[in-house]
């Protein structure tokens, strides 16, 4: 049922355990999985080598035949997305419905780029004389894909399949405490007929091997996403060697219920989405901002909704919201959360861990939290939600803008004049009005400010995988 993970190198599946103290765990029991794999220096060498041997190939491949192997993946994904689904929730402990639907997702962004490979072209542009200036689309070379816990399977098809199309070879590094997911779908697209090194899959110490990965000159380009202090440290690793970032890291989503919706209606939407995956999403909605006139009809169905979500193991059927994936995401929302109530927030929901075994933590929301509380400026990556009231939409927008993040924002209005003006104003990479969907296969995704910088997804998300070159033929 759960795959003990392994390293993937130039096709290969390889197993070097360094000690009995790296293992991953089950987050809903705190029982061990597997023993973690560690990559060696040589290890994470051999990857790179495999992936620049296997380059001058795939890049060459037609671009139609890319896309084949990337939609037999994706059939495959979409086959398998059981078993997938089921490795995924052991490991991250979501609903094993949300699993599947992420693994569903992951299918559909393969299918995305399949497609976008056949469109990886230039153009030409008719010359001063007679002539013909030609611009080509290349591949940026061998890239480091690093992917987060938190949608191991979806942040890991977004960078491997973006830069397969492209015609890029990967070294993929998911993040060691839920790499079962990425493996899966790493043999999925060697079952599709991907060649051996063109992707490969290590795991280990993720700081020793970023390092290396950055030294190296013959990786091109590094697309990371995680937290803003890993970005800046990577970001400054890279420095050297000029190599070419995406940066997806975290986020602080504010959320705007104006005066014209219906309190109950807003704080139903609201309590969905900030539970889903226990809160452990960059676009997660956290800082709710709400017009006074409706103000204590949200705040009190938001905390009495919060009460009703059924926390448990994401195996469980009736598991609304799992555990955390990481015991210090508890520890982060504990102290969070106490520091606001020490502001003078009032506590209307949760607030504590669950006694039982792993990582669980109530769905918590505070209201009436004054902005000098550090869960105002600090992400909580957990299921912690502030409530603040507001009198009018630039107070609202200031509130909304005064973090360093800038990823995700909503606004819950049926008026126009507001979405425009908010989706104007909020200074966030993506806006969802009336919705806190955030990503799509075909939809351009990425950050502002210190959420880093690049996009996904999208014809944008192909676009990050090339380089331009300008070819004049006289
Ligand atoms: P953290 O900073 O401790 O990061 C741990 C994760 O990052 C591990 O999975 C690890 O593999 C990876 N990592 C750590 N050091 C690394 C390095 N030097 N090189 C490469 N990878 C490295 O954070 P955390 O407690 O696990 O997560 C919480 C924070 O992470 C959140 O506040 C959130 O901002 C961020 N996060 C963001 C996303 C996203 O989708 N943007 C996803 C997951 C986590």
């Amino acid at each position: 049922m759960y795959a003990a993970p392994t390293l993937l190198i130039n096709g290969i599946a390889r197993s070097t355990f360094e000690t009995a103290s790296n293992v991953i765990v089950n987050p809903a029991t705190g029982q061990e999985l597997a023993p973690l794999p560690i990559a060696s220096a040589e290890d994470v060498a051999a990857a790179i080598e495999a992936a620049d041997a296997a380059f001058p190939a795939w890049s060459r491949k037609a671009p139609v035949e890319r896309a084949r192997v990337l939609r037999r993946a994706a059939d495959l994904i979409r086959l398998r997305a059981d078993d997938i689904a089921t490795g995924l929730t052991l490991e991250n402990g979501k609903p094993l419905a949300e699993a599947r639907g992420e693994i569903l997702a992951t299918a559909e962004v393969f299918d995305w780029f399949a497609d976008e490979a056949r469109r990886a072209y230039g153009r030409i542009i008719p010359g001063p004389h007679d002539g013909r200036m030609v611009v080509l689309k290349e591949p940026v070379g061998v890239v480091a894909a690093m992917s987060p816990w938190n949608f191991p399977a979806m942040t890991s098809g977004k960078k491997v399949a973006a830069a397969l199309a492209a015609g890029c070879t990967v070294v993929l590094k998911p993040a060691e405490e839920t790499p079962s997911a990425p493996l899966a779908i790493a043999q999925c697209l060697h079952d599709a007929g991907l060649p051996a090194g063109a992707l490969n899959v290590v795991l280990g110490r993720p700081a020793d091997i970023s390092t290396q990965i950055m030294a190296s000159p013959k990786v091109a380009k590094v697309s990371f996403t995680g937290s803003t202090a890993v970005g800046r440290e990577l970001a400054r690793l890279a420095a050297p060697g000029l190599k070419r970032l995406t940066m997806e890291l975290g986020g602080h989503a504010p959320v705007l219920v104006m005066d014209d919706v219906d309190p109950a209606w807003a704080a139903a939407r609201s309590a969905t989405a900030k539970f889903r995956n226990a809160g452990q999403v960059c676009t997660s909605a956290t800082r709710f901002f709400v017009h006074q006139s409706i103000y204590e009809a949200f705040v009190n169905e938001f905390a009495r909704l919060a009460k009703t979500v059924q926390v448990g193991d994401g195996l469980d059927p009736a598991t609304v919201m799992g555990p955390l994936t990481n015991a210090r995401r508890v520890d982060a929302v504990e102290r969070l959360t106490a520091e606001a109530v020490s502001c003078g927030a009032r506590l209307v929901a949760g607030g504590k861990r669950i006694d039982r075994p792993g990582n669980f933590f109530e769905p918590t929301v505070l209201a009436d939290v004054p902005a000098h509380a550090k869960v105002m400026s600090e992400e909580p990556f957990g299921p912690l939600a502030t409530i603040t009231p507001f009198a009018d939409l630039d107070e609202a927008l200031a509130a909304a803008n005064a973090v360093p993040f800038g990823l995700a924002g909503y606004a819950l209005t049926h008026s126009t004049a507001y979405s425009r003006r908010i989706a104007r104003d909020l200074k966030v990479g993506v806006v969802g009005i009336n919705t806190f969907v955030a990503s799509s296969a075909e939809t351009p995704f990425g950050g502002v400010k210190d959420s880093g910088y690049g996009v996904e997804g999208g014809i944008e998300g192909l676009d990050s995988y090339l380089v331009t070159k300008f070819v004049n033929e006289g």
